[in-house]
């Protein structure tokens, strides 16, 4: 299943060579033309199909390659690994985890001290990332240093499968489900009517870095943004509405911390979901960033929307997503794309 291969793929911020070269071997025979720019976003075009036009309609649709994780900071005399972290991750979800540290994958487990010697107030207290460290089985620097190097980038060791419902958990589904999805896409019908740049960026967890340059140099007329987006639809104190519910379609963002979606994208994803019955849902406006906050202001402005797979236990080293949203996402991907033509403005 290409979202496992994806999902179990190492890729972080700044590191994405292995899932590009995964998803370019996908992809090298479903477009018309690929090129890798400077920063490494992987730029695909799928020609349109009309050969009327100067200069047909541009869509871009990005899905960021990049995914969080930790980097090897210091190597202790003692032999343990000393890290950062890569993005947005919760110091909670990260005591005694596998993970695998550098590029040969050498495995590790970040460690912890053991309940019988937490005094009383420790047990309460959150552990904090510069009280870690990754023990990879060795004990002394010099014999780390045989596997290990800093600047090393620390991936979750987490396995894909299958559980009860529909339901999947991995790691990094935010936000190779949106990679995943766009591969999906461009596997689709022969040609949509205008021409269609799937990129695939890289470094948006550390602040929508690779969005912004594919946007300068894709010249987009209409942008989406595919995600993995936060879904926290579990039992709560309060009686509040969550973020996105699993099974309950694509999540239409409206607004979230980067960017205000453009109404006519959303109106036009809402319109073509309804009249085709496929099940959407609106993400609670104001919550995360995504590409599209960078892609939006690109040049002298592209309309721009996110749609996204909702995902339990965002940035943490395993999520949950629900396969029906998935193809959800694709599906009504595919027939917008068909129906976009209406918002053009008349010749
Ligand atoms: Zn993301």
């Amino acid at each position: 299943m290409l979202l496992q291969s994806l999902s179990e793929a190492c890729g972080l911020s700044g590191n994405e060579a292995e899932v590009r070269n995964l998803i370019l071997k996908e992809v090298q025979g479903l477009v018309d033309e690929h090129r890798i720019d400077s920063l490494g976003n992987l730029i695909t075009l799928k020609r349109c199909s009309s050969t009327g036009a100067a200069r047909p309609r541009r869509v871009m649709i990005a899905a960021h390659m990049d995914e969080v994780g930790l980097m090897v900071t210091h190597i202790e005399k003692s032999g343990h690994l000393r890290f950062s972290k890569v993005g947005g991750l919760d110091d909670r979800t990260l005591l005694s985890k596998v993970v695998l540290v550098g590029n040969d994958r050498v495995p590790g487990v970040i460690g912890a001290k053991p309940i019988h010697l937490l005094k009383e107030k420790e047990r309460h207290q959150v552990v904090e990332t510069d009280q870690m460290y990754i023990d990879i089985g060795t004990s002394s620097k010099e014999e780390t240093e045989r596997a290990v190097k800093r600047g090393d980038y620390v991936a979750f060791a987490t396995r894909f499968s299958r559980l009860e419902g529909g339901l999947v958990k991995g790691k990094a589904f935010d936000d190779r489900a949106g990679c995943a999805a766009l591969i999906e896409l461009l596997r689709g019908r022969g040609s949509y009517p205008s021409d269609l740049y799937g990129v695939f960026t890289v470094q948006e967890e550390i602040g929508l870095r690779g969005a912004r340059v594919a946007a300068y140099a894709v010249e987009p007329d209409y942008a989406f943004a595919f995600e993995g987006t936060v879904c926290d639809d579990l039992p709560k104190k309060k009686d509040l509405s969550p973020t996105t519910i699993l099974g309950g379609g694509a999540a239409i963002t409206l607004a979230d911390r980067s960017f205000f979606a453009d109404k006519r994208l959303v109106k036009l994803l809402v319109e073509t979901a309804e009249k085709n019955g496929v099940p959407y849902q609106f993400k609670q406006p104001m919550v995360g960033a995504t590409d599209a906050g960078r892609i939006h202001l690109a040049r002298e402005g592209v309309p721009s929307v996110a749609v996204a797979v909702p995902c339990r236990y965002i940035h943490s080293p395993v999520n949950i997503l629900s396969l029906s949203d998935f193809e959800n996402l694709v599906r009504l991907m595919s027939l917008a794309l068909v129906a976009l033509p209406t918002l053009w403005p008349s010749p």
